[in-house]
C-alpha cells in the first residue's frame, strides 16, 4: 500500500500559496472564501467499539483524510488474551488496559471519542442512536444521534448462554476486565466462605468448587491459571482447606480444545488428569441454581453437583443492537451479521462490519458462484460452451481463492475429462453441465473451508485491512487493485480481505503452553512457555502496557500471587 495524503498535503499548500491564501479553511474572514477554491468537507466515519478491531483501525487509518469519530462505552482498549491472568492475580487489570485517548494522542489528536453506547444503527437514514450511562443534558435525556458517512461497526460479541436457564444469574462469564476482576473476588470469597468455623466438611467441599463450562481456550487457560493459584499461592496461605480444592471442566463435545490439533488435546486433556482438574467430556450443563449445576450425559443421565463457583465459557453470541440491524436489512435468519469480502455489510450504503461482530459469509460466496453460472448460461439452458466454462472457473478462482483447491479436485477433473481428450486437446464445442449440482457441489466443498475464527488475530488484521482500504479510496478509485467483478471488465478497487493466521497458543499452567504455528508446527511445553511471554509482550498496544505486564510476570515470579480481595 502507498500513501498519497503527502502528495495531496503538497497540492493544498501549493494552491493556497499561488491563490493568495483564498483556501476556505486557511482564511478566518468567510467574505474572503471564494466558492470556486473550497476544500470539500471530509468525509464522516463513525467507529463503533474500541476492541481490537476498532483499535486496529483507528491505529491505522489517516486522520487527515477523514472526520473520524469514536463511540464505545469503554474508553480503553483490553488486552483480551491475559484475561485469565488477571482471574487469578497473576496480571493486574491496569497492566492490560490502554486509555483510547491515549491512542488518540498518539494520533495527533484528530479523533473525536464518544463514551457511550449505540443501541440504534438506522443505516436507511446514515444515524447511529446512542446511550451514555455517565451524564444526561438539562432535559434529563441521555440518549443522542450521530450521522455518518462511513460507519464501521467493531463492537465485538456478547458471551453466549444458549438460553440455559440459570446462566445468566449465578454464573461468572470472563469476557470484560470487570469480569475478570469479579472472579478474582470471587474465588477469594469462596476460600474465605470454606475457611469459617461453623461449616461442616460437605458443605467447605461445595465452596471450594469451582466448575468451568467450556472447554475452549478461554475456559482451559482459565481452568490452569486457577490450578496454579491453588497449587502454588492458596494451599500455603489455606493448609487446612488445601485438599478439599476440587476443579472441574464441563465439555459438551468429546474433547477439549477441539480447535486445536489432535496431539495438543491428548496432551492437554493428560496434564489436567495428572494435575487434578476433573475434565467431563460430553456433559451437557442444562439448568444452573444458585447451589446446583446440573448436566446430562448419555450414560449417566441427569446429575446435578453442589459448587462454590461457576465460570461460563461456551462461546459468543450476537449483541441487540446487531439483531436489530439484521432484521432491518433482511438478515434475521443469520446466527451472524454477514459481510463480503470486502467486510462490507450488503444492503447498507457505506457500512463495515469486522471482528466478532461479523462474518464473512460463506453461503454469499455461494450465490456469486451460483450467479457467475447464470449469467454464463446466458439461453437457459444449462449448457455451457467450452470457452464459458473457462470463463466460469477463471471468474470463481480470481474470486475465491479458496475454491481453486476444489477445483483441482476429482469433481474438475471429471468435467475436464468430458471435454479434454486423453492428451488434453479439446475434443469438444460444448458440453451438458448440470449447473445446479455443480454449484451444490461446491457448496459442500466451501462449508468445509472453516469460517474465520472469533479472534484477537482476525479483527486486527481486518482492522488493518480496512484502515489501509480507506487511506487508499480515492486512488484506488482510479486505479483499481481487486479482482475482476463477475463477468464485468472492471476491477473491484481493493483486494479482498485475506486472513494470515500465525498460530495459536493454549497456556496449560506450571509454566507449560501448546503452541500451533503455521505449517502445523506443534510445540508443547517449557520452551513454549517463553515463546508465549515473548509474543504477548511483543503484542502489547503500548510500551506502558508491555512495561507493566513484564513487572507483574516478575513480580509473580518472585513474590507469588496477591491474595486480597480489593
Ligand atoms: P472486542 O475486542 O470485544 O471489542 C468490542 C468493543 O465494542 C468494545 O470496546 C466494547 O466496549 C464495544 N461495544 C460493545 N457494545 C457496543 C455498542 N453497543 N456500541 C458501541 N460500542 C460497543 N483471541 C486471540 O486471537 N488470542 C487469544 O489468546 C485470545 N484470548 C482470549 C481470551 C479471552 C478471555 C477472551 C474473552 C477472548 C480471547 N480472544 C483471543 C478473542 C478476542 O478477544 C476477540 O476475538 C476479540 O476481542 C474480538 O475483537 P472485536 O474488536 O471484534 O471485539
Amino acid at each position: 500500500f502507498h500513501h498519497r495524503p503527502t502528495f495531496s498535503k503538497l497540492l493544498v499548500v501549493v494552491a493556497a500559496a499561488s491563490s493568495g491564501g483564498l483556501v476556505a479553511y486557511a482564511d478566518a474572514n468567510p467574505d474572503h472564501a471564494l466558492e470556486s477554491t473550497r476544500v470539500p468537507a471530509r468525509k464522516k466515519v463513525l467507529v463503533l467499539g474500541t476492541g481490537w478491531a476498532g483499535t486496529s483501525f483507528l491505529k491505522n487509518v489517516d486522520t487527515s483524510l477523514y472526520d473520524v469519530q469514536v463511540i464505545s462505552p469503554r474508553n480503553y482498549f483490553a488486552f483480551t488474551p491475559l484475561l485469565p491472568s488477571v482471574t487469578c492475580g497473576t496480571v493486574e487489570p491496569r497492566s492490560i488496559v490502554e486509555p483510547i485517548r491515549n491512542i488518540i494522542r498518539k494520533k495527533g489528536g484528530d479523533i473525536e471519542f464518544w463514551e457511550a453506547e449505540c443501541f440504534k444503527i438506522d443505516p436507511a437514514n446514515k444515524k447511529v442512536h446512542c446511550r451514555s450511562d455517565i451524564g444526561a443534558n438539562l432535559d434529563g435525556s441521555n440518549e443522542f444521534q450521530v450521522d455518518y458517512d462511513y460507519l464501521v461497526i467493531a463492537i465485538g460479541a456478547k458471551s453466549n448462554t444458549f438460553n440455559t436457564p440459570g446462566v445468566e444469574e449465578n454464573c461468572h462469564f470472563l469476557k470484560e476486565i470487570e469480569d475478570a476482576q469479579q472472579i478474582r473476588r470471587s474465588v477469594m470469597d469462596c476460600f474465605e466462605r470454606a475457611n469459617l468455623p461453623n461449616l461442616d466438611e460437605e458443605e467447605r467441599k461445595k465452596n471450594l468448587h469451582f466448575v468451568i463450562v467450556g472447554g475452549g481456550p478461554t475456559g482451559v487457560e482459565f481452568a490452569a491459571e486457577l490450578h496454579d493459584f491453588v497449587s502454588e499461592d492458596l494451599s500455603k496461605l489455606y493448609p487446612t482447606i488445601r485438599d478439599l480444592v476440587k476443579i472441574s471442566v464441563i465439555e459438551a463435545g468429546e474433547h477439549i480444545l477441539t480447535m486445536f490439533d489432535k496431539r495438543i488435546t491428548k496432551f492437554a486433556e493428560e496434564k489436567f488428569r495428572r494435575d487434578g482438574i476433573d475434565v467431563k467430556t460430553e456433559f451437557k450443563v442444562i439448568k444452573v441454581s444458585n447451589k446446583d449445576i446440573t448436566m446430562t450425559n448419555k450414560s449417566t443421565g441427569e446429575v446435578s453437583v453442589p459448587y462454590g463457583m461457576a465460570v461460563w465459557s461456551t462461546g459468543i453470541g450476537t449483541r441487540p443492537v446487531m439483531i436489530d440491524l439484521m432484521k432491518q436489512i433482511g438478515q434475521a435468519n443469520r446466527r451472524v451479521l454477514a459481510t463480503d469480502e470486502w467486510l462490507r455489510v450488503q444492503g447498507c450504503d457505506g457500512v463495515y462490519a469486522l471482528g466478532d461482530c461479523a462474518t464473512i459469509s460463506q453461503r454469499k460466496v455461494m450465490e456469486d458462484i451460483s450467479e457467475i453460472f447464470k449469467v454464463a448460461d446466458k439461453d437457459n439452458s444449462g449448457t455451457l460452451t467450452v470457452k464459458e466454462i473457462q470463463d466460469v472457473l477463471q471468474d470463481i478462482c480470481i474470486r475465491y481463492p479458496q475454491v481453486e483447491l476444489y477445483l483441482k479436485s476429482k469433481q474438475m477433473r471429471d468435467i475436464v475429462d468430458l471435454l479434454n481428450d486423453s492428451k488434453g486437446n479439446a475434443v469438444k464445442e460444448s458440453v451438458e453441465l448440470d449447473i445446479e449440482e455443480f454449484t451444490k457441489a461446491l457448496a459442500n466443498v466451501d462449508s468445509q473451508v472453516k469460517t474465520l475464527p472469533a479472534t484477537a488475530q482476525v479483527a486486527a488484521q481486518q482492522g488493518n485491512y480496512l484502515a489501509r482500504c480507506f487511506n487508499r479510496m480515492e486512488y484506488s478509485e482510479e486505479n483499481p487493485e481487486g479482482p475482476l467483478r463477475i463477468r464485468e471488465t472492471g476491477r473491484h478497487r481493493f483486494r479482498p480481505f485475506r486472513y494470515k493466521h500465525l498460530g495459536q497458543f493454549a497456556p496449560l499452567g506450571g509454566e507449560q503452553t501448546a503452541a500451533q504455528l503455521p505449517g502445523d508446527w506443534i510445540s508443547i511445553g517449557h520452551s513454549s512457555q517463553w515463546l508465549w511471554y515473548s509474543v504477548y509482550a511483543s503484542k502489547q498496544v503500548s510500551w506502558r502496557t508491555r512495561a507493566l505486564v513484564i513487572t507483574d510476570w516478575t513480580r509473580r515470579f518472585i513474590f507469588g500471587r496477591d491474595s486480597s480481595q480489593i
